[in-house]
């Protein structure tokens, strides 16, 4: 894997209602998502209940 995700990620939104946690990167995935890019796999940082709202 090129991409390094620390665990457990947090959702850093201040504003989450969540408090979106995820110890896994199954929870990551579930959670935040993946993102498919070029170079490789990046995950997202913000939850998908706070990216939904913005
Ligand atoms: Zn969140």
């Amino acid at each position: 894997m090129s991409n390094i995700i620390k665990l457990p990620h947090r959702c850093p939104n201040r504003n989450c209602e969540h408090h979106t946690e995820a110890s896994t990167h199954r929870e990551l995935d579930e959670k935040f998502g993946y993102r498919n890019m070029p170079n490789g796999v990046r995950s997202q940082s913000w939850c998908r209940e706070c990216r939904k709202k913005s």
